[in-house]
């Protein structure tokens, strides 16, 4: 029997847009901020009413500029204050929003473009470079790269290099107040996607994660439900200040900053970037109340001795989620603050799953590396293989996931979703967890190809293509090693005869073909033949122990 969540939420059938803003028209706060530049706060800010104004405001003139329904719009750009305004925008016209990593490469940046067909790209001004050799390697005319940047706040931007600015494409505020989006039918909710996220899954390379109405809008109040569960809710909420800096093109902090922080009204300070001493700075500055994290900014906080010099005093939660993360390091993190008051808890979740699926109730205490339990309305197993489930506490094998929040599947690739979802809505997630004694999940091990670098998904299979263009490699595969908690791409490489190649010309060739977290950071190993079964499918497992024997005592 699948482990079902505890609790059971009503997840309403309507238009994301008229869960976070009630209705085009229903009065919203004009003084509350909701989202706030972290560096200039006091100037730029955006309230309820501005964000659904200068959404409705984007919607409108996307659709006077030729926008179809489902077409899609592909945003590259680090976090900016008008960055929700762009996704919720396209979301009113009926398009679809793509965030593309804003650290790619013109190459990757490409890759995204073409697979999802975007009409659009709007591309940040310091960005413009790669986003215009994007788009001519993907075919999309110059006209169709638009600057971006948060000059539409006070008339500061401006077309740039034969490309429009994007604030031409933002309606007059009476057009936008007139704007009114579509109420979608149930059938549809569950149907339409709104957003196409792009994560490799258990295999091969990215591929777009459609998330439809439905998902969306179940994953954000799954993530916000839990938060209701603290007996002092109410007044904590008054509390609430939140600090973003994970990437919003990525989607923990899409659920969690675009969408649950509007719904918890807890203004978000939004940073371009991640930066350890502004987060500490900030998070003393504004008194941040959550420090949502991924595990090598834990491991920070946890080791860097310049966090002394801050008082976090006013944090209240901090959480972990994206990658794993030892029990030792959070109870370090934990003695920064009086005993008792902080208790680091993680998450599990996946894109393909919206965002998040298990995690804790806040007032329970976690003293392990476990990521909790099933949402509400999720439910979730272990699997010994396709038809066995593992009944048995402590027993590994592959977490599956289910609810209203699993996406509808991957975009034009059906082979794909069959392979990741079942007919009866099950996502095989490609990771290895086991459930212990409390009933709390642990999630141990990947049997996907998978990895993880500062919370950011690197796909073997990208990089193995990349690396067969090297003249001299004859054969290759890459896996994830973990260096000082963090996983980096390690490649193992076998040469053409009678060719040479040193491990520092194999990295520096990949160097300028990706962008930074695909580096080969975690070595080159050079062999025979790559070991592989009989169909030729590479055995990871057998390199991952070598790579461990190889690395002892790193
Ligand atoms: P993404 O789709 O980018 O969110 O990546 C999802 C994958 O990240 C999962 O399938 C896991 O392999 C990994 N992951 C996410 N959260 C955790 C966690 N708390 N512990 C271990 N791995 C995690």
């Amino acid at each position: 029997m699948p482990y079902k969540s505890r609790w059971t939420i009503d997840i309403p059938n309507t238009h994301l847009a008229s869960i976070l803003f009630k209705s085009p028209t229903a009065p919203l706060s004009q003084t509350h901020k909701c989202f706030l530049e972290a560096a200039r706060p006091e100037t730029h800010y955006l309230t309820p009413h501005d964000y659904r104004l200068w959404s409705q405001r984007f919607a409108a003139g996307l659709l006077k500029s030729g926008l179809q329904p489902g077409d899609r719009v592909l945003l590259f750009s680090g976090n900016d204050l008008f960055f929700p305004v762009v996704l919720m925008g396209i979301v009113m016209a009926g398009g679809i929003f793509s965030g593309a990593n804003p650290t790619y490469v013109a190459r990757e940046l490409a890759f995204q473009l073409q697979d999802s067909g975007a009409k659009y790209l709007i591309c940040a001004a310091g960005s413009l470079d790669t986003g215009i050799e994007a788009a001519k390697l993907a075919g999309l005319p110059r006209e169709s790269v638009y600057v971006f940047d948060n000059g539409v706040y006070d008339n500061t931007g401006s077309a740039k290099d034969g490309c429009p600015y994007w604030g031409d494409l933002i309606a007059s505020p009476e057009e936008g107040a007139k704007f009114v989006w579509d109420e979608l039918s149930t059938p549809e909710l569950a149907d339409r996607t709104l957003v196409l996220n792009y994560s490799s899954g258990t295999t091969g390379r990215p591929k777009g994660v459609e998330i439809t109405h439905k998902n969306y809008t179940a994953n954000m109040l799954q993530y916000t439900h839990l938060l209701t569960l603290y007996p002092d809710y109410e007044s904590r909420k008054e509390r609430m200040r939140w600090l973003c800096f994970l990437p919003m093109y990525h989607a923990m902090a899409q659920t969690i900053f675009i969408a649950a922080a509007i719904y918890h009204e807890a203004p978000v300070y939004i940073m371009p970037k991640f930066d350890f001493v502004k987060m500490l700075e900030y998070t003393q500055q504004f008194k941040i109340t959550a420090l949502i994290l991924v595990p090598p900014v834990i491991v920070m906080l946890a080791k860097h001795p310049i966090v002394k010099n801050y008082d976090l005093s006013s944090v209240e939660n901090v959480a972990s989620g994206a990658a794993p993360l030892g029990r030792e390091v959070c109870a370090d993190v934990e003695k920064l603050w009086p005993a008792g008051v902080i208790n680091v808890k993680q998450g599990w979740g996946m894109t393909e799953a919206t965002c998040s699926v298990l995690g804790w109730d806040p007032t329970e205490t976690s003293d392990s590396a476990s990521v909790g339990e099933p949402n509400a309305n999720c439910e979730a197993k272990i699997m010994a293989d396709e038809n066995t489930e593992i009944m048995a506490r402590n027993q590994r094998g592959e977490l599956w996931v289910r609810g209203q929040n699993v996406m509808k599947g991957y975009w034009r690739n059906p082979k794909a979703t069959k392979e990741t979802k079942t007919d009866d809505g099950w996502l095989r997630t490609g990771d290895i967890a086991y459930v212990d004694d409390r009933g709390k999940f642990h999630v141990v091990d990947r049997m996907k190809e998978l990895i993880k670098v500062k919370g950011n998904q690197v796909a073997p299979a990208e990089l193995e293509a990349l690396l067969l263009e090297h003249p001299a490699i004859a054969d290759v595969a890459v896996i994830g090693v973990t260096i000082n908690h963090d996983e980096r791409p390690r490649a193992y490489v076998v040469l053409n005869s009678g060719q040479s190649a040193t491990s520092e010309e194999i990295t520096s060739f990949m160097d300028g073909k990706v962008s930074a977290t695909k580096r080969i950071t975690g070595g080159v190993v050079f062999l025979e033949t790559i070991p592989k079964n009989p169909s030729g499918k590479i055995l990871r497992t057998v390199l991952r122990e070598q790579a461990q024997a190889e690395l002892k005592g790193v």
